[in-house]
């Protein structure tokens, strides 16, 4: 009897255990399909991405000796469709059983259990391999508690994967180094070129063309700069452990308008589409550290592990314990559209054109971009989580919804009311200030928070405040925020609602 197994473009993990031996009646199905292009208008750079680890993928898996078939975008016999593509191979190829990898987006679970439970032959799955935690463990570690603190997860997956740790006890003394994580970068240490992979992707580039669905962001051409393998994958690793990894955590929080990566790894993309896998990264990174322990300290180390032990597998647990309500809620009732310089990062605000700009360019922002730029400012302006979710999910090199929308809707837009932060992660200028260089070149300034040159996010951060009172004021987190709010005179506050309602209402005229 002849298998069909199908493997979804994040699904290409080298290590599993479906790709150790070949078998002779079994057949592996990669599609590029418009379904996958087409429910959120991608950056152009994100989709040559995949579909250029989609075909190499494939490529070494024939090497290898399986059996493969390919639909490639413009294919006439593609359905551009996952069910219409699995019952036309079914039939063509005479195959008894379909099998499938547990898909990490809740969209395409449904979409799979539909399809097994309308086709009349066996079906079955298999784990992908690639994450520390499974589906469900987050939730049981939960059970009965009224409060998802991450931190307590991250230590429960420090002490039961042994990272970092003698005996039952964190190495160095201590859990997190949090507080040595947040150094303003000014110059020094020196900052290597980021490593970028020569892929030649002009066929891709010619089939998107020709397929003629929307993306947004820039391509300029040349290669694809992101790895598309496991070997470049690997590469990466290495540089980052040799670069970056000795200022990784320092400077983790660090904005600079010179700077796009500053020291951060690049590695979302390989990892996301499960080219690489965290546990790799990670022992690969506490290795490194153990063999360069002179050069390089715990916090270093420790800061970046707690992103991918902790953060990653914590928010892909809370995706499977709340989804699919997670995806509507709200609950801070914002309701605005986003605005157009999200698109075009035309706007006189430094610090988002600058974060925008970097994302249109490199599909890629770092995390504090991403929060304290992009998202603060989304949140401040009260936008519909509906929209940021939408913007996030499309313009990033390694936007799966899984990671996504825990992290936009979640911790940026505080709309899951406090599921993930404890508090929303908003501030005005004097954060963004302290942490790079931003304002020095903005037409606004800094210090003001009423008046023609006043900084929008300072009207916007305490006008926030002030209207989102009744949701936020008993949270204990705010209290120190309620505190300094309430000590604005009143006349000011009127001035500070003011020219907050004329941001909310036109963000683009600023
Ligand atoms: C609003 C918002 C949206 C985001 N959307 C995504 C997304 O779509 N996909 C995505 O992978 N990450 C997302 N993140 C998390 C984080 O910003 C990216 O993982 C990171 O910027 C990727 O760049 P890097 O590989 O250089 O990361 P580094 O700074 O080098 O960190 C190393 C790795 O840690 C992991 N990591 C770090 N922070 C987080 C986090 N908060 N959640 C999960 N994993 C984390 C990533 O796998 C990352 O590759 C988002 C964050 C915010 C605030
Ligand atoms: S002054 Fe305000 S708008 Fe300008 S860069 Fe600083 S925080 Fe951004």
């Amino acid at each position: 009897m002849k298998t069909l197994r199908l493997i979804l473009g994040d699904q290409l993990n080298p290590e599993h255990s479906w790709f150790q031996r070949t078998e002779p009646n079994c057949i592996y199905a990669l599609f590029e399909m418009r379904q996958e292009t087409d429910y959120v208008r991608h950056h152009i750079q994100k989709v040559i991405g995949f579909f250029a680890s989609m075909r190499a993928f494939a490529d070494s898996l024939r090497k290898a000796g399986h059996q493969v078939i390919y639909y490639h975008i413009n294919d006439p016999q593609n359905k551009q469709e996952l069910h219409a593509n699995i019952r036309q191979l079914i039939a063509q190829e005479n195959i008894g059983r379909f099998e499938y990898l547990l898909p990490d987006e809740y969209r395409l679970d449904l979409q799979l259990k539909g399809i097994c439970t309308s086709l009349e032959l066996e079906t079955g799955y298999a784990d992908t391999e690639h994450f520390y935690t499974g589906r469900d463990e987050l939730a049981i570690f939960f059970e009965g508690k009224k409060q998802f603190l991450m931190e307590s997860f991250y230590r429960y997956m420090r002490k039961k994967h042994q990272v970092l740790m003698e005996g039952d006890q964190p190495e160095g003394g201590k859990w997190n180094y949090d507080q040595s994580n947040r150094k303003k970068w000014t110059g020094e240490p020196a900052i290597p070129n980021a490593l970028v992979f020569e892929n030649e992707v002009s066929e891709i580039v010619r089939d998107i063309e020709r397929a003629g669905f929307e993306t947004i962001g820039h391509w300029r051409g040349g290669y694809f700069p992101y790895p598309v393998n496991k070997e470049q994958a690997l590469e990466q690793l290495e540089y980052f452990c040799r670069h970056l990894l000795p200022h990784f955590g320092d400077y983790q929080d660090a904005l600079h308008t010179d700077q796009e990566f500053l020291f951060h790894s690049r590695l979302s993309f390989a990892m996301n589409t499960k080219i690489l896998s965290p546990r790799t990264i990670v022992e690969r990174v506490v290795d490194y550290y153990r063999e360069h322990s002179e050069q390089i300290h715990i916090s270093q180390v420790e800061g970046f592990v707690r992103q991918i032990i902790g953060w990653r597998e914590y928010m892909r647990g809370i995706y499977w314990k709340e989804m699919p309500a997670y995806a509507q809620m709200n609950l801070l009732d914002n309701q605005q559209p986003l605005p157009d310089f999200y698109w075009t990062g035309n706007t006189k605000m430094k610090c988002l054109s600058t974060a925008i700009t970097n994302s249109l360019d490199n599909a890629y922002a770092h995390h504090i971009q991403r929060l304290m730029i992009t998202g603060n400012f989304a949140l401040l302006a009260q936008i519909h989580p509906d929209a940021v979710d939408q913007w996030y999910l499309g313009i990033y090199i390694d936007a799966i919804e899984w990671v996504e929308i825990t992290n936009t809707r979640g911790m940026s837009q505080y709309a899951d009311g406090g599921i993930i932060a404890t508090k929303p992660y908003v501030s005005s200028a004097s954060y963004i200030n302290k942490m790079g260089n931003y304002c020095k070149s903005c037409r606004y300034d800094r210090s003001k928070r009423t008046g023609e040159n006043a900084c929008p996010f300072n009207s916007l951060y305490w006008n926030f405040l002030d209207s989102k009172k009744d949701k936020l004021r008993n949270n204990r987190r705010m209290g120190m925020m309620y505190n300094l709010l309430s000590k604005i005179p009143e006349t000011e506050m009127e001035e500070i609602r003011l020219r907050a309602s004329k941001i909310i209402e036109d963000p683009d005229e600023f």
